[in-house]
Formats: structure tokens, C-alpha cells, sequence
């Protein structure tokens, strides 16, 4: 079900435009410490993963930065492309994890995603530990009766979001959204919006 060539550049891109939506949000409201004008202040990322991984749309993790002297507080409001530090991109990150939970076989995982045994088994500990105490999860699992199986994430949370894999990935990454960022701590609010 969640095969990784079935994320199209069709769907890569719809992930960008959801980005610039979020970011054109953020930027019409100023500075939280200052009061002043938000500018574009893209910098740069080297994603894999995915076949727009290389394109330019994915090589520039959209920022804010006060245009204002003495201040120059930036501002990274919520990613569906990104996936916190990590430097495969999110969408990457969820369908290793999902097709490693329907396989015994490591070797197949590898040669379907061409992510590392070591990297998918690292985010499997994370699905199963941290991500089941975020705030991301906390809200999701509140409105799912009865509760996903935490030894099945993500896919316990991609098969009640929607039936096809594109779509559920894509809203499994808005509400994962924000954790990608600190520095726009309700920034959800931006993805209520736009999604
Ligand atoms: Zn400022």
C-alpha cells in the first residue's frame, strides 16, 4: 500500500505550495519580538529522499527574518516538506517507516526506499517513544476511537487519516508539521488555515 514511487512530483509539489501558503501567513504578521516587518530569509537544505529532493523547490527551507536593525529575529514557521533536522524529507521518513512495518525482510525495506536499515530502525524507536508523548500525537489520538496502535505507527495513523497513500501522508505531515520548528510555537494555526 504505501509504496514510496507512488509519491509522485505531482505530489511533491503539492507539498510546496502548501509551504509557501504557510510561509506568505507568517510573513503578514510581525515581528513577536519587536513589532517589526518579516522578510523572506530562505536558507538552504540538502534533502533526500524523493524524487523532488534534488529540485530547487525542495533545496530552500522557507524562513522569515525582522527587517528590523537591532533586532533580526528569525522566524521558521511550520514545514509538510521537512521533517525537523532529519535530512531525508518527512514524506520519505513515513513511508520507510510504514513499508518496514509490513516486511520481515531489511533488504526489501532498503531496496524499495533506498534509506538505511540503521535510519528506518531509528525512526521506528522514535515513532514508538517520542513522537507518542507530542502534542501532535496527544491531538490526533484524542479524536481516533478507538486509539492507533503505537506498536503500528505510523501506518495505525495513515490508514484513519485517508484511504490512499498520498493524501494520508500529506495530512499525516500537516499534523506533523509543527514539530518542525521552535521558533513558531503556534504556527499550527498557519496550517488550519491553508490545508
Ligand atoms: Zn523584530
Amino acid at each position: 500500500m504505501f509504496d514510496p514511487f507512488e509519491l509522485s512530483g505531482e505530489f511533491f509539489e503539492g507539498l510546496v505550495a502548501i509551504d509557501e501558503a504557510i510561509v506568505e501567513r507568517a510573513a503578514a504578521e510581525p515581528c513577536r519580538d519587536c513589532g517589526g516587518p518579516l522578510h523572506r530569509g530562505d536558507y538552504p537544505r540538502k534533502p533526500r529522499g524523493g524524487v523532488m529532493s534534488a529540485a530547487e523547490s525542495f533545496a530552500r527551507r522557507f524562513s522569515l527574518c525582522c527587517g528590523r536593525e537591532g533586532c533580526r529575529h528569525r522566524a521558521t514557521p511550520p514545514s509538510v516538506r521537512f521533517l525537523g533536522r532529519r535530512v531525508y524529507v518527512g514524506a520519505v521518513v513515513i513511508v520507510a517507516s510504514a513499508i518496514a512495518l509490513t516486511t520481515m525482510a531489511v533488504s526489501a525495506v532498503v531496496r524499495a526506499t533506498g534509506v538505511p536499515a540503521r535510519t528506518t530502525r531509528r525512526w521506528q524507536r522514535w515513532w514508538r517513544g517520542p513522537f507518542t508523548t507530542s502534542t501532535p500525537f496527544i491531538e490526533l489520538s484524542a479524536r481516533l476511537v478507538p486509539a492507533p496502535e503505537r506498536r503500528r505507527l505510523p501506518t495505525a495513523l495513515l490508514e484513519r487519516l485517508a484511504v490512499d497513500p498520498s493524501p494520508a501522508v500529506t495530512k499525516l505531515l500537516a499534523w506533523l508539521a509543527p514539530i518542525t520548528t521552535t521558533s513558531c510555537p503556534d504556527g499550527s494555526r498557519w496550517l488550519r488555515a491553508v490545508m
